[in-house]
């Protein structure tokens, strides 16, 4: 049996997190979801939209599945997310964006990986005002974190019988920060000899992925250049609602879908809950229950490319709870 933390998530996150369930438990796996609030929803009940205990939950269990949760604009509080993925030092964040044969998108055969440092570059929370009139954020690049990440990344490549790693950067203009980066990832690239290694300046990089996908495989980069050019690739496999990531540390590992909260579909039973079961595949893969992951993932294929029980996004008329019984259906099978 596996104890799994759960966190629903705000906005949306309630209802992908009810359908995932429901396609999880169709699997048959025994998981006990060990349900804790963050985000909105604990501020009321807690004071605060991290609870200690939520963070406590998280290192017991080593793992967690999380929906989205909603950053307040313009409050004290930073983002949760990024709080969590730095307090529970989950270094690197894994986003791979494959092509569902079906869904209406200019792109075909998109398989691509972003690997994203988590826990430093300009997300390290170093900002500061300079008088009244200029403010000041600091980007933080070190070795030892750069090091993990490229490691992380051909590790990926090894493991899942990836070709080549493009380390993205911007080190023609930030020589120091990420000059480092970039040498670093040179230095680990040598030790995988039989991985492709090549870099990328970060503005080219997101020119490529538009013109000629087909041509990358595993990148990795830092935390900022990551935020953005998942979402680039989320967009040439046809949106977010599709794509998943993982958060993973050497003590815990916690997967959410890449999206957002999307407030202004709260409750409307609508948005497409394909990431956040993408993501629960991610952690079952994590967990070694390859056959139970292999069984959702398919499902996920077979209902979308018949396309009659998914959601508005992907041209269908399907609500949320609807697409997940037909996948649950399949699961069961
Ligand atoms: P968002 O990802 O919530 O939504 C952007 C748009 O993407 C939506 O309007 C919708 O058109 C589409 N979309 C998102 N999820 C979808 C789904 N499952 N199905 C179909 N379409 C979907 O981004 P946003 O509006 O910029 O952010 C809203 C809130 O979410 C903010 O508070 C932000 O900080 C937070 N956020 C949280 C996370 C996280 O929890 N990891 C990630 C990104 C943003």
């Amino acid at each position: 049996m596996y104890t799994i933390t759960l966190i629903r998530g705000d906005g949306i996150g309630p209802e992908i997190s009810e359908a995932t369930l429901k396609v999880i438990e169709a699997t048959g796996l025994d998981i006990k979801w060990e349900e804790v609030t963050a985000g909105e929803g604990a501020i009321e009940e807690y004071g605060t939209p991290l609870p200690e205990h939520v963070l406590e939950s998280l290192r017991k269990n080593g793992i967690g599945l999380k929906g989205p949760l909603t950053t307040p604009i313009g409050s004290g509080f930073r983002s949760i997310n990024v709080a969590l993925r730095m307090e529970l030092d989950l270094y690197a964040n894994l986003r791979p964006s494959k092509t569902f044969p079906g869904v209406i998108s200019r792109y075909e055969d998109i398989d691509l990986v972003v690997v994203r440092e988590n826990t430093e570059d300009l997300y390290s929370g170093v900002e500061h005002m300079v008088g009244k009139d200029a403010a000041e954020s600091i980007k933080i690049i070190t070795r030892s974190a750069s090091e993990r990440i490229a490691r992380f990344a051909f590790e990926y490549a090894v493991n899942n019988d990836r070709r080549k790693v493009t380390a993205v950067h911007k080190a023609n203009i930030l020589k120091l920060s990420d000059g480092l980066f970039l040498d670093v990832a040179g230095e680990v690239a040598k030790e995988y000899p039989q991985i492709e290694f090549e870099d990328r300046i970060v503005d080219n990089m997101a020119m490529q992925l538009v013109q000629k996908p087909q041509l990358y495989d595993v990148m990795v980069m830092p935390n900022l250049y990551g935020d953005i050019l998942s979402d680039l690739c989320a967009g040439l496999v046809g949106g977010l609602g599709l794509v998943p990531g993982a958060n993973i540390g050497a003590r815990a590992a916690l997967f959410e879908p890449v999206h957002g909260s999307a407030p202004k579909y709260t409750g409307q039973n609508r948005v497409n809950p394909t990431a956040m079961i993408m993501a629960a595949v991610l952690m079952l893969d994590y967990l070694g229950e390859k056959e139970a992951a292999r069984r959702v993932e398919n499902a996920l294929a077979a209902v979308i490319k018949e396309g009659k029980m998914v959601t508005v996004d992907l041209g269908g008329t399907a609500k949320t709870f609807e697409m997940a019984e037909a996948l649950a259906e399949r699961v069961r099978g």
